[in-house]
């Protein structure tokens, strides 16, 4: 308010009234008491509406922290803890239990986890000499170039894959009648090697189980990829129908793709009726996925395991009212951060559900492959 641009305004102003003030004179002194505001407008009348807005927003923020204090409060977990969490398990029998999982449920599987520094996918692009790391993912990149991607493809991809104990607990849930949905970020498959029944998995980036030509949108099922991923001498799959030779890509959602219809229908429908979301290995960055933890219930109690804490907003985000996970905060009553990998943390919870036995069964059985997987 006191800048120098402030004053040099102000001067202006005066100015101008100055030179109006034979016409002023002639007017009565109620309308000049109405005027007197106008004539100094773009100074001093803007205060009370930056101090109005100021109020606004301080009040806005004020009702997003009381209302993030109501969303942190559940009544449902004894504590605040893993052991907590399968308590509630154990006596409340959820049958809507919904699970989200990112590229940290896969790496014990062998699979990199595209945001690790050092040991991720990203940092292993460089020798596809991309202008970003991003673009081997982006449609449009894809349209002009798409070998890299492919190049890429058969290392993503790779034969004798199998789930990872945190996997086959996830389908233990489904076993024992708990499991809504499973939504994953992956786009590796493996939720369906557990023998997974394909309706309780929602693939929030694709799959390849199919893929399809992006001329003529020939489908083309996960045998022929596979087998067009394992030629050495087939730089670029390309459709064999004739006179058409368009590229074939797998369907997984590139950067600039809408997600499937699939995400957002059972979405909708899901996520309201969650009676608890377990969150395995995400960094909860990726929308729309990362914003679903926001979706159930105020009173659904929430579990992170993951080796960092992830999810929760910053104070500048709460200032705007945007939720997030509320462990760790004031007032939490519903949240869970368990720091750990995920096949320690679902071991944990297999063992204290008493379900260990079962869970070492299943991953002795091994990965059913996805034609029997239905
Ligand atoms: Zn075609």
């Amino acid at each position: 308010m006191s800048s120098p641009g402030g004053s040099r305004q102000r001067k202006n102003n005066e100015g101008k009234a100055d030179g109006k003030r034979d016409e002023t004179e002639q007017k009565s002194d109620d309308e000049r008491k109405k005027e007197q505001p106008k004539a100094k407008h773009d100074t001093c009348s803007k205060l009370p509406d930056v101090f109005n807005k100021f109020v606004d927003s301080f009040n806005s923020a004020l009702h997003a922290v009381v209302d993030q204090s109501a969303t942190c409060s559940s009544r449902k977990l004894r504590s605040l803890t893993i052991e907590g969490v399968v308590e509630f398990i154990k006596t409340e029998k959820p049958k809507n239990i919904i699970v989200m999982t990112g590229a940290g449920i896969s790496t014990s599987a062998g699979i990199p986890d595209f945001r690790s520094p050092g040991s991720g996918l990203y940092d292993n692009l460089q020798k596809y000499d991309l202008p970003s790391p991003e673009a081997i993912f982006q449609i449009d990149f894809f349209e002009k170039n798409p070998e890299p991607f492919f190049t890429l493809a058969k290392e993503l991809f790779p034969e004798d894959l199998k789930p990872t104990p945190c996997h086959y607990f996830i389908r233990m849930l489904e076993k024992k009648g708990l499991l809504r949905r499973w939504y994953t970020q992956n786009i590796d498959s493996l939720e369906y090697l557990t023998g997974l029944p394909e309706d309780k998995v929602v693939t929030a980036h694709g799959n390849h189980h199919t893929s399809t030509c992006r001329k003529c949108s020939t489908k083309y099922d996960l045998g022929w990829i596979t087998a067009k991923l394992k030629d050495k001498s087939c730089k670029v799959p390309h459709c064999e129908k004739l006179s058409c030779g368009g590229v074939v890509k797998p369907d997984i959602i590139f950067f600039g793709e809408a997600l499937p219809r699939r995400f957002f229908h059972c979405a909708i429908q899901d996520f309201p009726q969650c009676d608890l979301l377990l969150i395995f290995g995400t960094s909860l960055v990726v929308q729309p996925f990362a914003s679903m933890v926001n979706e159930v219930d105020a009173e659904c109690p929430r579990l992170l395991v993951n080796l960092e804490a992830v999810g929760r907003a910053s104070r500048l985000e709460e200032m705007i009212g945007t939720t997030g996970l509320c462990y760790g905060r004031d007032g939490n009553t519903r949240d869970v951060f368990w720091k750990g990998s995920c096949d320690e943390g679902a071991r944990k919870m297999a063992d204290l559900l008493g379900w260990d036995a079962e869970l070492d069964i299943l991953i002795e059985q091994g990965p059913i492959p996805l034609s029997k997987a239905k």
